[in-house]
């Protein structure tokens, strides 16, 4: 077996001027320190016989085997099952994620069976259970701040709360996310969670999340740790699906296509670590509302952002795609001198653009399109009149974008539905006429009492109040 040489697997900057570190510190920082994002030196390939044993296991188990390529001997593969297993014990669906036909040819991968009715719990529930097992073995105290447009912080707070090693701070953007979403964030009652309505968008909290990494000083007073999609630990766990849907439908014998609501192009982009690993995908689609973005950059090869525009689609109400730093690293022979230009360029200018060879690399898998307003509503309503099926407006993009696209019919073409429609009511409502129910084990959360502090989108503000409130800076200054 090669097993051994692959034991000790390290990480590096998408940027190259942070040192490379290992899977438990990646799950720990987050960021890497000079700005860049980290990812394995290589990537981890499986074989053809390895993803048929996949076949008929249980979630938990194809997590663990995927994971352990990408943890090695950082966490002892026992471990790693026992804490698979307990992240999605939490989950109300037998099979963790529930894979339904639509169409012909067509199929929907409902995620959104975990404690907060989105994708991102997929992810969250065992990053949680990951770093506060390493923080107490460490006997460490952290704080973890995240930014959200209104998904990752409900999932952050369910997999956090009463986690004994870290406080988490919240910024979502106030007045931006909906209420189900908002009750997600604030009635968890937990002495170490903190939810902030910050006077912004999504990108503005994003970019406080990202000030504050690059502030020295305040990133180590508070021991700051990052859990948003940059953290790349969030991303290796959303491989896990790919493998596990596309194994149900004959893979690795028989290709398959994925379309993919994306805002930060972190879903997406795990569906692209599937691929490198050896998962026969024919193709990625990159499906977005009006926060187009990413269909402009792969048209044009030009990155450029534009003002957020509000959607019936929040969560990707979104116009700088973290990940796609990561996707573009791979583009360019995982080169980080041109990484470090355009990123220094979009600094300055607002925007880069993709040299010819890295445009080409990345559109031989990906495709992208943009649903508008109409379209959404309408993908919401053939679906249910077609099927009695309800799906929610992030599910809508997809659905919509895939009608539009020419592939392969042979090819099954998996919509990954990304949220419960009664996360969104009011959108599943215009276009149908009807509110879809909450699952009566979350009922009760319309009554409890919400706790949150708004605050203007403003570093020294934001970083005064998390500071105050740290047990991990309180400890230092003891
Ligand atoms: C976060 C989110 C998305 C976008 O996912 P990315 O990984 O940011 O591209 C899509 N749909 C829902 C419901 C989400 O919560």
């Amino acid at each position: 077996m090669i097993k051994s040489q692959q034991k000790n697997i390290r990480y590096c900057s998408t940027r190259g001027e942070a040192p490379s570190v290992g899977f438990l510190d990646v799950a720990l920082t987050g960021l890497a320190p000079d700005g860049g994002l980290y990812v394995p030196e290589a990537w981890p390939v499986l074989n053809q016989n390895s993803i048929e044993q996949f076949a008929g296991l249980p979630y938990h188990e194809v997590a663990a085997r995927v994971i352990s390529l990408f943890a090695g001997d950082a966490i002892e593969f026992p471990e790693l099952s026992r804490m698979t297993e307990k992240a999605y014990a939490t989950f109300r669906h037998p099979a963790v994620v529930s894979l339904n036909q639509a169409g012909p040819n067509r199929f929907v991968l409902e995620l959104f069976h975990g404690p907060t009715l989105a994708f991102k719990d997929l992810a969250m529930q065992l990053l949680a259970i990951i770093m506060d097992h390493e923080l107490r073995k460490r006997r460490q105290l952290t704080t973890v701040v995240v930014a959200t447009s209104g998904d990752t912080g409900g999932a952050a707070v369910e997999a956090f709360r009463g986690c004994s090693q870290v406080d988490l701070f919240v910024l979502f953007p106030k007045g931006r996310v909906s209420e189900v979403q908002r009750w997600m964030m604030t009635t968890a009652a937990s002495r170490n969670v903190h939810a902030l309505a910050i006077e912004g968008t999504f990108d503005d909290c994003q970019a406080l999340v990202k000030a504050m990494f690059n502030n020295q000083a305040f990133r180590d007073r508070v021991r700051l740790s990052g859990v948003n999609s940059i953290n790349f630990v969030r991303i290796v766990a959303q491989v896990v699906y790919y493998f596990v849907a596309a194994v149900a439908l004959g893979a690795p014998h028989r290709k398959v296509a994925f379309t993919v609501p994306t805002g930060n192009f972190g879903n997406v982009f795990s569906g692209y670590v599937a691929a490198r690993m050896g998962l026969p995908i024919e193709r990625l689609v990159i499906a977005t509302n009006a926060n187009d973005i990413l269909v402009r950059t792969l048209e044009t090869g030009e990155y450029h952002p534009r003002d957020v525009v509000p959607t019936s689609s929040p969560s990707m109400d979104i116009q700088v795609s973290s990940n796609f730093e990561r996707l573009m690293f791979d583009a360019y022979g995982r080169d980080p001198g041109p990484i470090r230009a355009a990123m220094a360029e979009l600094g300055h200018s607002r925007s880069f653009t993709l040299s010819e060879k890295a445009l080409k690399e990345i559109v031989s898998i990906f495709s992208a399109d943009r649903a508008t307003a109409d379209e959404i509503s309408a993908a919401i309503r053939t679906t249910q009149q077609k099927s009695d099926y309800v799906i929610d407006p992030h599910t809508a993009v997809g659905m919509a974008v895939a009608d539009k696209l020419e592939i392969d019919p042979r090819v099954p073409m998996i919509v990954l539905s990304t949220a419960h429609p009664a996360k969104f009511p009011d959108a599943v409502e215009d276009a149908c006429g009807f509110r879809p129910l909450l699952p009566s084990w979350l009922a009760a959360l319309e009554s409890k009492g919400e706790s949150f502090d708004t605050l203007p989108s403003n570093q020294s503000d934001v970083q005064h109040y998390i500071q105050g409130r740290s047990r991990a800076a309180s400890e230092k200054a003891a």
